[in-house]
């Protein structure tokens, strides 16, 4: 049965994510959308509010599962015994920071395989980044997240929040 993790940060997931995620499933008998939790960044989302919203959002697929870990991806994908890594990519900017990465995560733990997603033209030009200093300011992000998201975005920044 061949196993995959896709991890990432998702703050917040949007429609790119769940594109990659979408195609992924079809390529692999399971795919674990991974939240990376690692301090340092400073996100907008606690873990447990990105991996909510990922569950809301692919509940619909069924060899869909959602994780989380802190620390390497290369320990993550050794302890669930898997050796595929799928990214995605949008640009050649994620290109270059990407090579590195699996470069690296090739020499840390030389089974394990990157497969890289090239996204869709029409979401590559989406970031979580982008998605969030929208929102922030006001406007409607509800064509670049999967609803949960949109929702979540609203009330937050409803509230008051920066
Ligand atoms: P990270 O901080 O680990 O790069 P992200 O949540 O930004 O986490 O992205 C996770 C993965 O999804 C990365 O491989 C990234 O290149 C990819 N990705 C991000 N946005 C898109 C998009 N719009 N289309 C396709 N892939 C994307």
């Amino acid at each position: 049965m061949a196993r995959a993790i896709y991890p990432g940060s998702f703050d917040p997931m949007t429609l790119g994510h769940l594109d990659i995620i979408r195609r992924a499933s079809r390529l692999f008998d399971k795919v674990v959308m991974a939240v990376v939790g690692n301090p340092g960044k400073s996100p907008l989302l606690s873990v447990e509010e990105r991996k909510k919203l990922i569950q809301a959002t692919v509940k619909g697929m069924p060899n869909v599962e959602v994780g989380s870990f802190e620390g390497l991806t290369v320990d993550y994908a050794k302890a669930s015994e898997t050796t595929i890594l799928i990214r995605g990519l949008r640009a050649i900017s994620d290109f270059e920071a990407e090579l590195g990465m699996a470069q690296t995560n090739k020499e840390l733990f030389p089974e394990l395989e990157t497969i890289f997603l090239m996204s869709k033209a029409e979401y590559s030009f989406i970031s979580s980044s982008t998605v969030k200093e929208i929102a922030r300011l006001g406007g409607d992000v509800s064509q670049f997240v999967p609803e949960p998201v949109n929702l979540y975005l609203k009330e937050h920044f409803a509230r008051g929040a920066k």
